[in-house]
């Protein structure tokens, strides 16, 4: 089962609420996969604390021209959309960083003068935190384009039969987030009751909905009254599956690293009790 956590905006918990369900079902003895997809910003590893033993980059393939076959004809440039190759008399410029990789200008090229090479955008790291398994991708600092190290870190997810993978999605509903998601058994969608927080969980449900898969919601940072995210969550039907009150003793935990279902009991139930729900509602959906 794959069960991807996001959020329409940044710093609503959601890696929070990764680590603790990851945590909390490692407890249960459950088979777990960690992956942090927040490619640009990978932090689950700061509560898990893995030993990283497996490092592997992530290349994408950039034109390389051959100036002696090139001819300075200008069909690579004309067909990029992306800038990425500018001809001028008797020079072929390229922009490897602004290159989407997609091909077309080495097909294009009547001369043949053009072939790939790969270039690093990033890197996969793969490890272990006691007995949850942890794999995280990393984008290089400066480079634009998450999506291919998203979709290295998870290429083979579909072969785990026998493991939880629990997917730390980046925050928004740009490309990398779909990236991350597409695919998944589950959305847990992690909010918090603020009008910011009402608004891109709306955005984040739409992209769920457009996706097909079936999705429940975490209230973070719950208070009195969250009757601006369980509205919407009626309007949408979409199960609230926990609310986690706004505390100093979890915020205090969390401050130095410490996911909170290691140190208490009772929050270790209730996200095992999340992945009870989760499981019956895939189950329903199949
Ligand atoms: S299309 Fe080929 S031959 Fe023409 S400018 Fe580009 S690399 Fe040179
Ligand atoms: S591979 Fe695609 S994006 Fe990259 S330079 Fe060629 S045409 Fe442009």
């Amino acid at each position: 089962m794959i069960i991807s956590v996001l959020s329409g905006k940044g710093g609503t918990g959601k890696t929070t609420v990764a680590v603790n369900l990851a945590v909390s079902l490692a407890v249960k003895k459950e088979k777990i996969l960690l992956l942090d997809a927040d490619v640009e910003e990978p932090n689950a590893g700061l509560y898990l604390k893995p030993v990283v033993d497996e490092s592997m980059p992530v290349t994408i393939p950039v034109p390389e021209i051959d100036e002696e076959r090139c001819d300075y004809c200008g069909e690579c440039a004309d067909f990029c959309r992306f800038n990425a190759l500018a001809v001028t008399e008797g020079v072929v410029i390229t922009f490897p960083e602004l290159c989407h990789a997609c091909g077309g200008c080495t097909l294009v090229c009547p001369r043949q003068a053009i072939k790939e090479v790969d270039r690093e955008i990033g890197t996969i790291e793969k490890g272990r935190a006691e007995s949850i398994g942890f794999r995280q991708g990393r984008l290089h600092i400066g480079e634009p384009f998450a999506v291919p190290v998203t979709r290295a870190l998870k290429r083979g997810l579909t072969d785990i039969e026998d493991s939880i993978v629990i997917i730390d999605s980046p925050a928004g509903v740009s490309c990398p987030v779909i990236e991350a998601v597409r695919g998944s058994d589950f959305a847990l969608l992690v909010t918090e009751p603020t009008p910011f927080g009402r608004h891109d969980l709306r955005l984040a449900l739409e992209m769920v909905d457009y996706l097909g898969i079936p999705r429940g919601v975490v209230i973070n940072r719950a208070g009195d009254d969250n009757s601006i995210i369980s509205e919407l969550c009626r309007e949408k039907n979409v199960p609230i599956l926990l609310e986690i009150e706004f505390s100093s003793r979890l915020a205090s935990l969390g401050s130095v690293g410490i996911p909170f279902c290691e140190a208490l009991l009772y929050w270790r139930e209730r996200f095992y009790e999340v992945y009870q729900s989760i499981k019956e509602k895939c189950l329903c959906a199949n």
